[in-house]
This record gives structure tokens, C-alpha cells and sequence, in this order.
């Protein structure tokens, strides 16, 4: 297995500067300063986007006859959230450091050892000014100066002085102890800062629905949906008895999720505003283990097929204790990203947890009744919850290559290639005419142009040279260049043969082939699905 702590600082920065420089993604509302954990895809990132959920959708619905779809509302019923058990209870224990006021997640903090610092107080004998209140600051390292401890307890209390022109370090410290700590995670990694206590911190959005809504009204409350799952669950009855489908059967859907994750952090690995790929799979109780194995693998052979590499996925069978208490079975499938081996996907058998709640809270019948065996249950349901914003980050991540071409005694050449799955990629094929300033050349390039654009996402470019163009292509990860030359046109003595054929330039391994025009289609369609 990857450490899971191994990261790329360096790889990471080039891609996320890659995505911005690309249009892949942008920070949202970036000349306001940023809305933090929010981002908004540009127009490669929307096709990427788009190519990910189409295929995901082709997989797990269409080419399913045991599965449907659903896109529900994301305002969601207070109810639907307090019968779920996310009303109250959807919350990350959080802390504060007591020196920066940087706000961490308690149960993400790695526990450290070390020693710790105690002081009491500090006062200003010149100014008589003094302040009583405990604090302490953590030394991690084996010999580290004491004097960086008091250094950050007098930058802790100089944040009460009245006279800001006193400097922290005129501060004396009053009551210094010192203790040995093991594995504590009751300070702040960064700095040695002792935290606050950990308090929950409520996940979701809320908001008010309707003109007259009021803050005391509980029916006026909703909530953005923290997860598409609830309305499948919701939902099930109707779509069950709507389409008239038997046990096992699932229902899936794509669509946007909130929380207000204390700490959005790794581009959009963590974001406020997400899309998730939820399947629940409907089964009777003796199914749900082993249809959870099944699912299990067919999520990573889907992996697999958009290009992620087996090596660096990672199946962690979550052990008793650390499941949710209704969850006999839940695996996360974790992937090596440049910032750490980190959660893709939930694979989890649920029980009867979910469709119970909800029959208990609406006192709506939801059970399933089998007329074969005329027995009356709530079906159990296996849910494989897979990240959509965190899937596409895996695949900028996997597509991503620095290639030297440097030749002997040359000029360093650095070619950057975006080594995309066709599927996947945004654009599937680049059209370039060899010279614009030739009419002819021009004219010809629009008709093959024409020709693919109804069926595939095509891009025409007809400025700089035709190496740089190619080189343009790489960094966006267009896997087919189509260039139009004086051969095309039949121009070429000797090569008249050539006529009405075009060369086709392969991305990763910059081989070149030429086709006929009349062949390009069906030679296209057949690699870019
Ligand atoms: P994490 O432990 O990383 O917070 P989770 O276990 O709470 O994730 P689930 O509730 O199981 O996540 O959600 C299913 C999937 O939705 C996750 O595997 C992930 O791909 C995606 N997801 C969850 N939270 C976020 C987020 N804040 N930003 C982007 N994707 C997310």
C-alpha cells in the first residue's frame, strides 16, 4: 500500500495552475478574492464534467435493466434531514487555534508528543498592565529551543493588550511549567498553539423557503441537500410502484451536494459545493453482503476503465467500530493523489437503516411485499457513493505528464501532455489546416470539420506553427490531431495517391498515420467511446 502521507507539493501546484491556465477549473468568484471551497469548471472542465457523468450515467443506468434514474430536488424537507438523522446530528467536531483563529477538524489532527509549555499569565511592568488566563504551546521536535515556546505564549497574550504599541516580546510569562505529552491532539500541528475545546459544527446549509418565511416557522425551513441519497429514499416507493420493478432494483442519481466543510482544502478534493454519483441498490436481507462485494468490484473496474491506474486505488474494508452502527459492511475506495492517499468513493451495505427511518418518521407504509413468498419488509440497500468533482480531480491528476524531448546539446523541451482516456478528454479531435494563408488548405480543413462536429467535441486551429499547435493540443489532452496538408489536397507530385487523406497525429505516442477523409468518421467513433 502508498504512504499514505507521501505527497507532491510541486506536481500538485503545476496542475493546479495547469487547470486555471487551461480553463479546467477556476476558483469561483476569483476577482472578489474567492468564495473558499467553491468552484466553477471552464469550458474543458465542463466537457470532462460532462463526459464523466454521461459515461457513469451509461454504465449504471442505461445499459441496466435493474437500475433507474432519479434527479431530485436539492432543496430538501426538514423532515426528510431529521428522519435521516442529519438534523442534529450531521456535524464535525471542530476546533480553534487559540492563537491564529485557524479552525481544524478535531478527529483529522494527528496526535503529536513532545513537551508542552504551561504558563499562567504575562504581564508589562512598565505599563503595570497584566492578564490571567492559562495557556501552553506544544514542542514537537527532539531539541527544540524553549525560547520558541515563550515566543508564541507572548504572541498568544500580547492579543489582549490594550496599548497596541507594547511589543509581544517586552511580555513577561508568569507561572511556567512543563509536562511531558504522548500522542496528544489538543494542539495545533502548525504552530504548537493550544486549541479550544472541540464543538460540533453543523455541516449543512439552511435556509428559508417562501415570502413570509420566518426564522421561528419550522415549515419555512429547508435545507440545500448534503447528500443526493435522501431523495432516492424518499423516493422509493414511488419510483418502485411507477415502473412496477421487483427486488433487487436501484435507483441512481447525479446531482449537487452541500456542507460547509470547516476546512475546504486540496482544490476541490474538499469543497463546499460538490456532485456525487449515488446508486441505492434495493435487496432482500440475505443479498445485501455479498451484493456489496459485487459492487465493490464492478466500482473499480469502472475506475478502470476511465483510466485510473489499479496501482493507485486503494479498497480499505472499514473495520467494526469505525462503521456507522447500522453498516454490517462499508469499504472506501481511496486514491493516490499528489497531496496523499485520500476517500474516492463509499461502498457501504446500509441495512434497512435508511428506508426504516423514513417509515417510522413519515408512518407511510415502505415496505416491499414479494407475492411469490407473500412476505412483507423493508428491502435493504447497498449504496456505492462515488464523488463526481473528486473523480475528475483523480483523472487531472492520473492524465497529467511532464515529458523531456530535450535533444543532445539542445535547448531544454518540456512537453506537457494530458494523457486523458478518449472518452474522457474534452476535445477528441483538433483540425489544422498546415498554412491559413492557404486558401484551399483553409477551405478543406472547415469541410472535415464539419464533417465530425455533430457527432464529437472538436476544436479548429489554424494560428502558429503546426508543431506548436500540436503542442497545445498535448497540454489539453486532445488525443487525435487532424492536419490538412498539400497531400490532402492532392498537391504533391508523385504523391497524387494521397489525395483526400489526412494525417492523423496520436497524442501520447506522437506517431503519425494518414486516413482517408471518407474513413475519419467511423475511425473516430470507434476510439473516442
Ligand atoms: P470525507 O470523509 O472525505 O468527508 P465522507 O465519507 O463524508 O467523505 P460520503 O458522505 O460517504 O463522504 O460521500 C460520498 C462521496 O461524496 C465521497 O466519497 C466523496 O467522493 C464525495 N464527497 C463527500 N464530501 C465531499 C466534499 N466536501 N467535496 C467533494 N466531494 C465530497
Amino acid at each position: 500500500m502508498a504512504n499514505k502521507d507521501q505527497t507532491d507539493t510541486d506536481r500538485m501546484e503545476k496542475i493546479v495552475s495547469l487547470c486555471k491556465r487551461k480553463g479546467f477549473i477556476f476558483q469561483s468568484a476569483e476577482i472578489y478574492g474567492g468564495l473558499n471551497g467553491c468552484w466553477d469548471y471552464g469550458s474543458l472542465g465542463a466537457e470532462v464534467k460532462r463526459n464523466l457523468k454521461d459515461l457513469w450515467w451509461r454504465k449504471n443506468v442505461q445499459e441496466r435493466d435493474d437500475i433507474l434514474g432519479l434527479d431530485g430536488s436539492i432543496l430538501t424537507h426538514q423532515a426528510v434531514l431529521t428522519a435521516s438523522g442529519h438534523v442534529g446530528g450531521f456535524s464535525d467536531p471542530m476546533c480553534d487555534c487559540l492563537l491564529t483563529k485557524a479552525r481544524l477538524r478535531a478527529d483529522q489532527i494527528e496526535p503529536q508528543s513532545g513537551i508542552a509549555y504551561h504558563f499562567t499569565g504575562a504581564s508589562h511592568e512598565e505599563s503595570g498592565w497584566f492578564v490571567d488566563r492559562d495557556y501552553s504551546v506544544l514542542l514537537n521536535q527532539p531539541n527544540q529551543d524553549e525560547n520558541k515556546a515563550r515566543k508564541t505564549a507572548r504572541e498568544f497574550y500580547a492579543q489582549f493588550l490594550t496599548d497596541k504599541q507594547i511589543p509581544a516580546k517586552k511580555l513577561t510569562l508568569l507561572g511556567e511549567s512543563t509536562s511531558e505529552e504522548k500522542e496528544v491532539t489538543h494542539y495545533n500541528p502548525e504552530n504548537g498553539s493550544l486549541l479550544t475545546e472541540p464543538r460540533d459544527f453543523e455541516l449543512m446549509f439552511k435556509t428559508q423557503m417562501g415570502a413570509s418565511a420566518d426564522d421561528h416557522d419550522p415549515n419555512a425551513t429547508a435545507y440545500l441537500r448534503p447528500e443526493t441519497a435522501q431523495s432516492i429514499f424518499v423516493q422509493y416507493k414511488n419510483v418502485m410502484d411507477s415502473n412496477r420493478v421487483k427486488l433487487p432494483f436501484g435507483i441512481a442519481q447525479i446531482g449537487k451536494a452541500f456542507r460547509n466543510e470547516i476546512n475546504p482544502r486540496n482544490f476541490t478534493f474538499r469543497s463546499r459545493e460538490f456532485e456525487q454519483m449515488e446508486i441505492e441498490y434495493f435487496c432482500r436481507p440475505e443479498d445485501g453482503l455479498r451484493l456489496t462485494d459485487e459492487w465493490l468490484a464492478k466500482r473499480l473496474s469502472f475506475y478502470d476503465e476511465i483510466g485510473l491506474q489499479k496501482e493507485k486505488l486503494h479498497v480499505l474494508d472499514i473495520p467494526d467500530g469505525e462503521r456507522a452502527h447500522y453498516s454490517q459492511k462499508t469499504y472506501d475506495i481511496e486514491y493516490d493523489f499528489p497531496f496523499g492517499q485520500q476517500e474516492l468513493e463509499g461502498v457501504a451495505y446500509r441495512g434497512d437503516y435508511d428506508l426504516g427511518k423514513h417509515q417510522e418518521h413519515s408512518g407511510k407504509p415502505l415496505e416491499y411485499f414479494d407475492e411469490q413468498t407473500k412476505e412483507r419488509f423493508i428491502p435493504h440497500v447497498v449504496e456505492p457513493s462515488a464523488g463526481c468533482d473528486r473523480t475528475i480531480l483523480a483523472l487531472i491528476c492520473e492524465a497529467f505528464y511532464e515529458e523531456d524531448l530535450t535533444k543532445e546539446g539542445g535547448k531544454q523541451d518540456i512537453r506537457t501532455v494530458m494523457r486523458f482516456k478518449p472518452a474522457i478528454a474534452p476535445i477528441k479531435a483538433a483540425i489544422l489546416p498546415l498554412l491559413k494563408n492557404k486558401p484551399e488548405l483553409v477551405e478543406k480543413a472547415r469541410e472535415v470539420k464539419n464533417l465530425l462536429q455533430p457527432f464529437m467535441n472538436v476544436f479548429y486551429d489554424e494560428t502558429a506553427a503546426i508543431g506548436r499547435r500540436y503542442r497545445r493540443q498535448d497540454e489539453v489532452g486532445t488525443p487525435f490531431c487532424i492536419a490538412i496538408d498539400f497531400e490532402t489536397m492532392g498537391l504533391e507530385e508523385g504523391k497524387e495517391d494521397l489525395k483526400d487523406t489526412v494525417t492523423i497525429r496520436h497524442r501520447d505516442s506522437m506517431k503519425q498515420e494518414r486516413i482517408a477523409i471518407s474513413d475519419l468518421l467511423p475511425w473516430l467513433l470507434e476510439r473516442i467511446h
